[in-house]
């Protein structure tokens, strides 16, 4: 296979030395030996070889020399002798020369554009590769030798995976099916350089092929992504963080709420322990009622400890976890927690969902933290309302015009939002209450865009404000 290398090739005296001892070995034999064969056909062999050391120009100025020599040879040998034989061995020669020359120069001028091209592949600062189908490099660019640590005449000739020490982020041959299939493959993979750093580059590669259609290399171009990545993990890091504060903090808001919450349930699993004995102490026992008594209690204590473990997740930090999940079911997780809070605000909630809705994915908790924070930040808005009833309304469903999405909606009574405000209520620190901190709704975005959904407020024309929480359907439900 041709090798098209675009570093500087040093010159070596070898071959054109060697080009000049096998010409004048052929002017030799042909002007001193009477053999009668056409000797001077052997400087085609001369002009090959210039093709390992000279451009297109040197082997046309090669196979001139080699037809001078001819012509020399000939006058020496044959100065006066008009025979028919040897001029037609000179002109034979001398057109063998002439047609080896003109085809090794133009072959050589193609080479010379292919390195022309290849050496500008040096000028990206994308490292490029090209590797056959044996997984073997057969080309290497300038920024490939930056990155990597590894020069070309090192790299060339070795094997991808075991130079680079690729992580793939899928199996091997699920990825080489897919560059078959499409001809194209693009990722994100793992490399370790030469020094031992490891490195995370955004990979695309490109299945070449030959006349037939079969595949005979891959070009892999590679941008190196490390430093990017640390900062989107570190961004990301710090996000988690400041919702788990946020969400904390909220908690530590709803404590009257939550306690009342745990408390009655186990106020109710006294009550229910002390009927119980009344009825076992009777002097016929009632048995039937003293185990309707301790099935209430086992219900209370179930009520209690399922708050607990809400609320313990909410509380609990640790890296976001996603799976499918159904918004209803995160709506009345939350539900839970604030009962005792609507009440306190004379608030009312309802809760519309269809039972057969798809499944959205995400982490529960987080969706939790956005959920609350629209609920609470409705009850919060209607706490001025008077003379209408201060409902809060969760609607969960499909919308005809965004068919691949589950959309919660959050619709109040309260004041609504002032049009002017509309643009910024999803910016940090914008708040219009007195004790905000305005950093609710800007938390929520983040959470939702990272499920790769939307966020987005309305005013409802009959009064009030509506958030609007948009995110990709990850599976239907089976029914
Ligand atoms: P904070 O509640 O600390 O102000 P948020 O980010 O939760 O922070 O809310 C930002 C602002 O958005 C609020 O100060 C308020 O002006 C507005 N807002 C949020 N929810 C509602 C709502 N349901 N009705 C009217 N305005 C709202």
């Amino acid at each position: 296979m041709l090798q098209l290398s675009s570093a500087p090739v040093r010159p070596s005296l070898v071959l054109p030395s060697l080009a000049a001892i096998v010409a004048v070995a052929i002017f030799v034999v042909d002007t001193i030996t009477p053999l009668d064969i056409a000797v001077a056909v052997l400087y085609v062999g001369v002009v090959l070889l210039a093709m390992d050391f000279a451009g297109q120009k040197g082997i046309l100025i090669v196979a001139g020399g080699c037809a001078v020599l001819t012509v020399l040879s000939y006058a020496i040998t044959h100065d006066n002798d008009p025979a028919s034989g040897p001029i037609l061995r000179c002109l034979i020669s001398l057109a063998a020369i002439a047609i080896t020359g003109v085809l090794a120069a133009r072959h050589q001028g193609t080479i010379e554009a292919l390195r022309e091209h290849a050496s500008l592949l040096d000028l990206t600062h994308d490292t490029i590769f090209v590797r056959n189908q044996d997984d073997v490099i057969t080309y290497w660019n300038r920024a490939a030798t930056e990155l990597y640590g590894w020069r070309p005449e090192q790299a060339i000739g070795r094997n991808t995976a075991g130079l680079l020490h690729t992580v793939f982020p899928a199996p091997f041959d699920d990825i080489m099916s897919e560059l078959r299939r499409t001809g194209r493959w693009e990722g994100e993979l793992v490399h370790t350089a030469r020094d031992g750093r490891i490195l995370i580059v955004a990979s695309r590669w490109a299945l070449q092929r030959d006349g037939r259609g079969r595949p005979v290399a891959i070009l892999e171009t590679n941008n190196d992504i490390t430093e990017r990545r640390q900062v989107e993990d570190g961004l990301h890091r710090a996000q988690s963080e400041l919702a788990h504060v946020a969400r904390v903090a909220t908690l530590g808001e709803l404590t009257a709420s939550i306690a009342h919450e745990v408390n009655q349930p186990l106020a109710a699993v006294v009550t229910n322990g002390e009927a119980c004995l009344r009825w076992l102490g009777r002097a016929v026992p009632d048995i039937g009622q003293a185990r309707s008594s301790v099935e209430s209690m086992i219900r209370n204590g179930q009520r209690a400890s399922e708050v607990v473990r809400r609320l313990r997740a909410l509380s609990r930090k640790g890296d976001p976890s996603y799976a499918p999940l159904s918004l209803p079911d995160v709506v009345n997780d939350v539900a839970l927690l604030i009962g005792r809070e609507l009440q306190s605000h004379r608030a009312t909630l309802g809760v519309n969902a269809r039972d057969d809705l798809p499944l959205v994915r995400g982490d529960r908790v987080q969706l939790q933290q956005v959920v609350m924070n629209l609920l609470m930040n409705g009850i919060q808005a209607m706490d001025g309302v008077s003379g209408r009833p201060r409902s809060l309304t969760v609607e969960v469903a499909r919308l005809t015009e965004e068919p691949q999405s589950v959309v919660l909606t959050v619709s109040d009574a309260g004041p609504g939002i002032d049009p002017a405000n509309l643009g910024r209520l999803f910016d940090a620190f914008f708040t219009t209450r007195q004790d905000g901190m305005g950093m609710g709704l800007s938390i929520c975005r983040s959470i939702v865009e990272a499920h790769g959904g939307r966020i987005w407020a309305t005013n409802r024309p009959e009064g009030g404000a509506r958030f609007h929480v948009s995110l990709p359907i990850a599976q239907e439900r089976i029914a």
